[in-house]
Order: C-alpha cells, then structure tokens, then sequence
C-alpha cells in the first residue's frame, strides 16, 4: 500500500500564518492547536480518542517540536454541517485563542452552493480572528463512492489561500485500485476506524512537514484583510440563542434547560424542553437566514413540532430518528436569503404521544444576515462662494468661513468619505467598494466580469455594473453665487476628460430666501445665437433665471446651463464625477486672478434650446408624512424624499441605499441619526425602520439583478 501524499496537497496556498505558528513552536513557545469538523473529528469509530485522526495530528505537534507548550482542543461535534460551525466557532473555538486551526466538514456538508457560502463563512470567521491563527482544512471522503464537498470546498480554500489536504485523492484512490479493501479502514464507508484515522493523519502530516521544510523564511507582508467574499456570505455573522441570551417574547409550556454544559459535545444542554402538544415558544431574532436546532432522539415515539417564521409554516420538527447510531442534533432551514430585519420564530409541539420517551428538546435558534448602516465621515470643498452654514446649522466640526460643500457620500478622490464606525470602521468608501461588492448588491464592474465568465456569454449582463461607486451626495451652502457652469455627458467626458464620468445632478432646495432664484437654461434660441451671447459676454440676455423655493426639486441633465445662486442651500446628488465647464465667474477674482473658464468646451456640451423651465423645477415642500416620495428617476438615480413624524417602516430592494438627514432626528433600525447624518444602507437592508421627527433623501441607482 503506497499513499501518493503529494496528490494530496491540494493547496499550499499562503503558509505565512502556520509558519509563524511553526517558528514560534520551534522556539518552545505556548500554542493552541484546535480542530473543528464533525464526528470524524470528535473521533467517531476510533477505538479510543487518542487514536482518532486529530489526536494524531496533535501528536505529530508534540513529537516535531518538543519544546513547545502545546495545548488540543477537540471541537468535533458528530452530524453537524459549516452551517452550525459558524453559529459556534466563537464559542467552541474561537474562544480559547488557538493559534492553528484545521476546519473540516467536507463529508458533513453537501457539494452545493449553499454550502459553500456556510463554509466560506467559517473560514472567514476563523481567519478574522482577532489573534490572526493559522487556519488549514482538509476533505474527507465517502469510501463508497468517493463523493464529498471537496469541489466546494476547495474554490473557498484557494480563494483564501488557505492550505488544503485531500483524502479523495489520496486514500480513495487505493480502494478503487483494490489495493485496500474499505472494510479494512472504515466499517461504514463514512467514519474511518483506528486504521483510517492514521491514514487520514498521516496525509495531513505529510503536508504539514512539506510546509514546514519548504523553509521558514520571512512571510510576505500580508494586509492581514480578508478579500471580498464569493458567496453572499450570509453565516459569517451568525448567532447562536440559548436560553442564556434569547429574546423570548412568547412562552407557554417550554421550560429551560439550565444544566451546566461541561463539555462541548453535550449538545443538548441550554436549550428548552416541552412535552404537551400545544405547547409554544416564540422568539425575536433578526437576520435573512434563519435556522433551529433540536434533538432528533432514537428512543421512540417522540414528539413532533412545527416552527414558524412571521406565522408561516417553515418546517416540521419531527424528534423521531429512526437510526441506532444515536440522537441526532438537527439543524433546519427556516429562511434561507429571506427579508432582513425582525422576525418571530415559533416552535409549537404538535403532536405529542402517551408513550414519548423523552420531551421534545429545543436546541437553539440561529440568525445570521444583519447587515449594518454605514455612516460616513463627510470630505469637505473649501470654495470663494462658501459660508459657515454647514457648521453652524448642520453641526460639522469644520473651521473656516468659506466652507462650500460637505460632500456626505463620496468615493471621488477629490474628496472622499470614511466609514466611523462598525465593522468597516476606517475605510474609504472607494476601498469598500472595491473590497467588498456584496455590500452594494454586486455592481462592481468585477462582479460583471465573473458573471459573464460564468455564464461563457459577454454581455448579457445588462447595463447595471459600474468601475466606481456611482454616486456623490453633497450639501451645498452658496453664500454668494456659484459660477454659471455646465457639465458633460458620459459620452463626452470619456473622451475629453480621462475616462470620467460625465454628471447628471439634481437639487433639493434645503433653504431659500424670500426671492430666491436658481439659474436653470439659457435663452439662446440656436448655436449660433448661443456662440455670439457666450462670446460676446451678453451674460444679461444669456443667463436664465427661474425662482425657487424651499421643497423645490430640480433634475439638472448634462448640457443644462445651471448656478446656484446666493443664499440657497440644497443637497444634490450626482454621479461620481467632478467634470465642470465653467462658462462666466461674475468676472470675480480668487487670489488675486480670475478663474479658469471653460469656454471651448461648454460651447460644445451646451444643450440648445434649453428645456423649459416648468420642466425642470417640481415642489415636494409638502410630502405626506410618514411616506416615502419618489422625486425622480433616471438611469443614474432614483432620489426620493422621506418624511417621517412618529414611525415609518419600508420595504427596501435596492442594492444600497445613500440615506442623508437634513432635518430632525431619531433612529433608523435602532440607530440614532440625526440632522447632518449620512450613511448607505448595504445589499440586504431588507426593511428599513425610522422613528422620529426628521426629513431624509434617499438615493439609489437602478439595479439588473
Ligand atoms: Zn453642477
């Protein structure tokens, strides 16, 4: 019997974490090394513990490095997926700070997307940890056929770097060639005996030592950052209730369970027992994914329950496991990628018999999917027309008396937001954009990229994609006037200003005086009269004035002729873009010289006729409260006013969401927020809850997917 070790490694991938982990082991240091998976590794079917495949492993630990302090923890639990692995690896694993770290669960979870997604969301919650462990996994195989997760698997293992040892391509091999018999090394073609777990170790090991020879030469200077997920990633997150830290809103003939859990594998422990039919249990957890745990018991009959979401049928929880293996620690679906925010979970016992041997035991709900807002540090413009309004009115901690715009959200490099807080506290939005496109629901020109490559078809893919974060919100103070400027379409500025986007805007009057007017359109009938208005100064019959008020809302399409005059302030939102073709200054000097015109340029993007300016300009002063109010859509943007007085709730589908406060206060899902506040909601902020007195504008783009 020969083992071809080297087809094992599937992945060597970035060994820089184990070799420290190595170096520091050679130096007699304290390591903890963990192993998380299911009952192979908890050491099902070895004949004692010491000889199942993790044991070994650790032994080879202890033998290789005889100085080091060393310390095992087993976090096998029998019949349990990647899906339970992310709800517990704080708990069972995370917990103790190891510094190396073998996840398995190829032959517990199924070759199928949604496992991939609960696989890549323990491995990422493995490799975030704070200590920075070395993580490595492995696959088992089913000796019957030689079927496991391997595929799946292995696409999260390279994405990750992560080292990776295959059994399906080392031991399996053997048993298809005939040179061992499966009843030599495993009794069930799916747990390895004493025999199997050595096999099983001694591919690990091989690939450890090839690590470890291939030098211990200083690591690449890694970010330490994780890269973007390839799944939606909904169980990183997850979260385990118990009876310890549920919100339990409804209880009638469930009682805790509160023996002490003296060991990771009494999994049935800290949960709920019932045993009359009717008996119900309702909790309120919060997420897309939902799941519930519970015992399956080979002692029949037992009871049956149903678990409900939001007063839906979801599953049947039936306790009775016709196996003699042993009871079963189950895990179902409730809601898989569902709506976001707030449910209520309900497990009621539905049928209940005289002669059930044990009650039902309720194990745990789990939640996971809760994405956060992300409020933005706002960049600010410092401009000759600029107040201190912003400051003064809107509360930004920004010096000066010229300070002409907050830019709220931002990812354009003349100025550019952060995110304060969270998980993403510290990255520029152009980062997170880049870094994480799940947060935007996939819209990165990357993302279309792999879509097409998937499909084998370019261009299917619609128009919905974008290289950069496609919009910019500002609030602007004109103190004095601005410039009397245009800007280029897409079209245009790809071509005369270094691939940039051109800018279609829109203004939302925040305060205006008595008398206030905006400058929307121009009165040039033709280009040629357009020509001789521009060229000659004849700004008095040029220029277009129309009056405005507060609550006024006014798209301003590229190629319009626009200024802001003195005293006014709006938020505008825009495509990402900085592109302005400045046509006439007031002849108004900055340092001593005039501003720079662009007279060439807004000749040729100048739109003649103008549009009438009825056509422009729409009131939306007085939205019902408590509403949300479409202002206008186009291809770049949906922009809506939100009102509240007391409580909205609504449905959101967008991608991501820009929120920004401009009046009031209160609480956005149980967050504070407050005038001057801006923040994007991310992909899956299913329902948003505002309480409070306050006025909102909302942006988006139109999304494909
Ligand atoms: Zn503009």
């Amino acid at each position: 019997m020969s083992i071809n070790f080297d087809a094992g490694i599937k992945n060597t991938g970035d060994t820089s974490r184990l070799k420290k982990a190595f170096e520091r082991a050679e130096r007699g240091e304290a390591l903890t090394i963990a192993f998380l998976g299911g009952s192979i590794t908890q050491g099902s079917l070895a004949s004692e513990p010491s000889l199942c495949y993790a044991a070994r492993v650790f032994a080879w630990w202890e033998k290789t490095f005889p100085k080091a302090k060393l310390t095992f923890i087993n976090a096998g639990i029998g019949a349990t997926d990647s899906q339970f692995g992310c709800a517990r690896a704080a708990e069972d694993v995370l917990a103790y700070k190891p510094d190396v770290i073998s996840v398995e669960y190829a032959v517990n979870d199924m070759s199928t997307l949604h496992y991939m997604e609960t696989y890549e969301g323990v491995v990422r919650k493995l490799l975030s940890a704070e200590n920075e462990p070395a993580v490595y996994t492995f696959y088992n195989v089913c000796y019957d056929n030689g079927s496991s997760a391997e595929l799946m698997h292995s696409k999260i293992a390279r994405h990750y770097n992560i080292p990776a040892f295959s059994m399906q391509s080392t031991i399996y091999p053997l048993l298809l060639s005939g040179e061992v018999e499966n009843r030599d090394i495993t009794p069930d073609d799916l747990h390895p005996n004493d025999k199997g777990h050595e096999m099983v170790a001694s591919v690990i090991t091989y690939g450890l030592e090839k690590i470890k020879e291939s030098g211990l030469k200083d690591p690449d200077e890694k970010s330490g950052k994780l890269p973007a997920p390839l799944t939606a990633n909904a169980y990183e997150d997850s979260v385990r209730y118990r009876n310890k830290n549920a919100d339990i809103v409804s209880c009638e003939g469930w009682s805790a369970d509160e023996t002490p859990q003296p060991h990771i594998t009494d999994i049935f422990r800290n949960g709920w027992t019932a045993a009359e039919k009717g008996a119900k249990i309702a909790f309120k957890v919060s997420g897309t994914c939902i799941g519930v745990q519970y015992r399956r018991t080979i002692q029949l009959p037992a009871p049956v329950a149903v678990a409900r979401v939001d007063g839906e049928v979801k599953a049947v929880l039936d306790a009775n496991f016709d196996e003699t293996w042993g009871d079963k620690l189950c895990l179902d679906t409730l809601l898989d990628h569902g709506e976001g925010g707030e449910h209520i979970v309900e497990i009621e016992l539905t049928e209940t018999h005289p002669e059930d041997k044990l009650p039902f035991y309720l194990v745990s709900v789990i939640a996971s999917g809760n994405p956060e807002p992300l409020f933005l540090k706002p960049a600010f413009a410092h401009t000759i027309w600029g107040g201190t309004r912003l400051r003064d009115e809107y509360g930004y901690d920004e010096q000066g008396d010229d300070i002409g715009e907050c830019w709220g959200i931002s990812a354009h490099p003349n100025g550019e937001g952060v995110v304060k807080s969270g998980a993403f506290a510290g990255e520029r939005l152009s980062t997170l954009w880049n870094t994480h496109p799940e947060l935007f629901g996939f819209l990165s020109d990357k993302c279309k990229a792999a879509e097409s490559a998937s499909k084998g078809n370019e261009g299917e893919c619609g128009s919905a994609y974008y290289d950069r974060f496609p919009l910019l919100t500002k609030i602007i103070d004109a103190k004095a006037d601005l410039s009397i400027q245009v800007h280029p379409d897409d079209e245009y500025a790809k071509e005369h200003e270094n691939g940039s986007f051109g800018k279609t805007e829109c203004w939302y009057v925040l305060d205006c005086p008595e008398d206030g007017t905006l400058v929307v359109g121009h009165n040039a009938g033709d280009k040629s009269d357009l020509e001789d208005m521009i060229r000659g100064g004849r700004w008095k019959d040029f220029i277009r004035e129309v009056p405005v008020r507060k609550g006024d809302f006014i798209q301003i399409d590229p190629g319009t002729v626009h200024a802001i005059k003195g005293g006014i302030m709006l938020l505008e939102t825009q495509q990402n873009s900085d592109v302005t073709y400045r046509v006439y200054d007031y002849d108004r000097l900055q340092n001593g010289k005039p501003r720079q015109l662009h007279i060439e340029q807004s000749i040729d993007v100048i739109t003649v006729p103008a549009k009438p300016a009825s056509d422009s300009v729409k009131s939306f002063a007085d939205t019902p409260v408590n509403t949300v109010t479409e202002m206008y859509s186009c291809r770049y943007y949906t922009v809506s006013k939100v009102s509240v007085d007391g409580e909205l709730s609504f449905e959101n589908k967008a991608p991501f969401l820009n929120v920004s406060v401009l009046e009031g206060e209160g609480e956005l899902n149980g967050y504070a927020v407050r005038k001057g506040d801006h923040l994007i909601l991310p992909a899956g902020f299913a329902k948003v809850s505002l309480t409070g007195k306050m006025e909102v504008i909302t942006s988006t783009v139109p999304s494909n997917r």
